[in-house]
C-alpha cells in the first residue's frame, strides 16, 4: 500500500522529470541516476537507504517526497506455475498482476486501470465498470511487488501490459511506466520484451506513432468484419476495424520488428475459414504475428470457445498463407488468471490453490 500521498511520489515521475526535480535542489543530473538505480534496481523502499546521497539532501528529499510501495495481498498459484496477485491500492481499490513462466521466459503481465470502459464482451474486467487510471507509481510497483517474491535466480523476462485496463486510455502513465521499464539506469527491459497491448485507440495510436520510447506493440483485432468486431467490442463503433488496420499499416515499425495481432477465437462468431482467409487478406503488407487465443469462458459470458479442431484448422489457414500464428495455451485459468479473467476481486472458492506465494 502507498505511503505519505500528500509528497511528491518519486516514482510517479519520468527520468527528465526527476532530473527536474533534483535540479530543483541544485544538485546534479547524476544524482537523478543515483536515485532511479535505488528505486528501480536495488527496490529500496525509503529514501533513507539512498546511501550514496548525502544525509543532508536525504532529508530534504524526504520531507517533500516518498516512495509508494505495493504489496500483495494475496497470491495464487495454479498447476501451471502460473501465479496471481492481487493487489490493494491505497484507496482501497483492487488490481491484478500474473507471473507466467514459460520455457525460457517469465512473463509478467500487468494492470493499468482499475476496471476498464471499453466492454469487449467476452470479458470479464469490463463487467464492474471503470473505476480509475493507475498512476505511474502503481503501474510500476507492480513489477517490483512481484520481483520481490523472486528467489535471486530468476528475474522477469518480459513484461505485457495486457492486465487489467485499456493501456492506451492512460496513456501518459503508461507512457511514462513504459520509459522506465526500458531505462538502461531504470529496469533495464529490453524493448523487444515489453509490449503493450490496445483494442486499438484511434488518436492514440497515432499519437504513439510519433513517441520516441521503443518497445512492441499489440493489436486486439478479434474479428475481420466490422459486424462481428463491433459485436465483440463495442469500441470499434467508433475505432472501426479499417481504421485501425490502417493506423497500422501506417505505424513506423524497426527492422525485422513485427506487430501482434491478438485474436480471441469465438466459437460461430469469428472462427470460420472465410474469416481466417479474410485475416490474411486484411493483414497483407502489414509486418505481422497472430496470437491467437480460444476465448476463456466464463460464468455471464456468452460465448463459448471452438472445438479444438476448428482452431487448428483456423491456424493452419494463417500458416499456410505465411503467416505466423500461434495458438497460446491458456494459462492459470483455474486461479482466473487467464486472459479476460482479472477482476480484481477475491474469489470464495480458491481452497485448492497456495493462497501465499509458494
Ligand atoms: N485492453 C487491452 C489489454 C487488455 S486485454 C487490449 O484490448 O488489448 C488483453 C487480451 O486479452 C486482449 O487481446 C483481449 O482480446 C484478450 N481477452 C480478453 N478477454 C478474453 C477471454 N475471455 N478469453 C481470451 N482472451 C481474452
Amino acid at each position: 500500500m502507498s505511503t505519505s500521498s500528500q509528497k511528491n511520489d518519486l516514482k510517479n515521475l519520468s527520468p527528465s522529470e526527476l532530473e527536474e526535480f533534483i535540479a530543483s535542489f541544485g544538485k546534479e543530473r547524476y544524482r537523478s541516476i543515483q536515485i532511479l538505480r535505488w528505486l528501480y534496481q536495488k527496490g529500496v523502499q525509503t529514501i533513507d537507504e539512498m546511501t550514496n546521497l548525502s544525509k543532508k539532501f536525504r532529508e530534504e528529499l524526504s520531507r517533500i517526497s516518498s516512495i509508494s510501495t505495493l504489496h500483495p495481498l494475496k497470491v495464487e498459484k495454479a498447476k501451471d506455475g502460473t501465479k496471481k496477485f492481487l493487489f490493494q491500492l491505497e484507496d482501497g481499490n483492487r488490481i491484478e498482476s500474473v507471473l507466467i513462466p514459460d520455457k525460457k521466459r517469465l512473463t509478467l503481465c500487468l494492470s493499468t486501470q482499475v476496471g476498464c470502459a471499453l466492454g469487449c464482451q467476452f470479458c470479464l474486467t469490463a463487467r464492474n465498470g471503470f473505476k480509475r487510471d493507475l498512476a505511474v507509481s502503481e503501474i510500476l510497483n507492480q513489477i517490483l511487488s512481484v520481483r520481490e517474491t523472486l528467489t535471486d535466480q530468476t528475474s522477469i523476462t518480459n513484461v505485457v501490459l495486457m492486465g487489467m485496463g485499456e493501456p492506451l486510455a492512460n496513456y501518459r502513465n503508461t507512457l511514462k511506466a513504459i520509459e522506465l521499464m526500458v531505462h538502461p539506469d531504470a529496469f533495464k527491459f529490453s524493448s523487444r520484451r515489453v509490449t503493450l497491448s490496445t483494442a486499438g485507440l484511434l488518436p492514440e495510436l497515432e499519437r504513439l506513432s510519433k513517441e520516441k520510447i521503443p518497445f512492441r506493440l499489440a493489436i486486439s483485432l478479434n474479428a475481420t468484419d466490422e459486424e462481428s468486431r463491433s459485436r465483440l467490442m463495442p469500441i470499434n463503433r467508433r475505432y472501426p476495424l479499417k481504421k485501425v488496420l490502417e493506423a497500422c499499416r501506417n505505424f513506423p515499425l524497426r527492422p525485422r520488428e513485427r506487430i501482434t495481432f491478438e485474436y480471441v477465437l469465438v466459437e460461430g462468431v469469428n472462427d470460420s475459414l472465410q474469416d481466417a482467409k479474410r485475416l490474411l487478406k486484411l493483414l497483407k503488407g502489414i509486418p505481422s504475428k497472430i496470437n491467437l487465443i480460444p476465448l476463456n469462458e466464463a460464468p455471464g459470458i456468452p460465448f463459448e470457445k471452438p472445438p479444438e479442431e476448428k482452431i487448428v484448422l483456423f491456424q493452419e489457414i494463417l500458416m499456410q498463407g505465411g503467416l505466423t500464428a500461434i495458438v497460446r495455451k491458456s494459462k492459470g485459468a483455474e486461479i482466473s488468471a487467464a486472459c479476460g479473467q482479472l477482476q480484481g476481486k477475491q474469489r470464495a472458492s480458491n481452497i485448492d490453490f497456495l493462497q501465499q506465494q509458494g
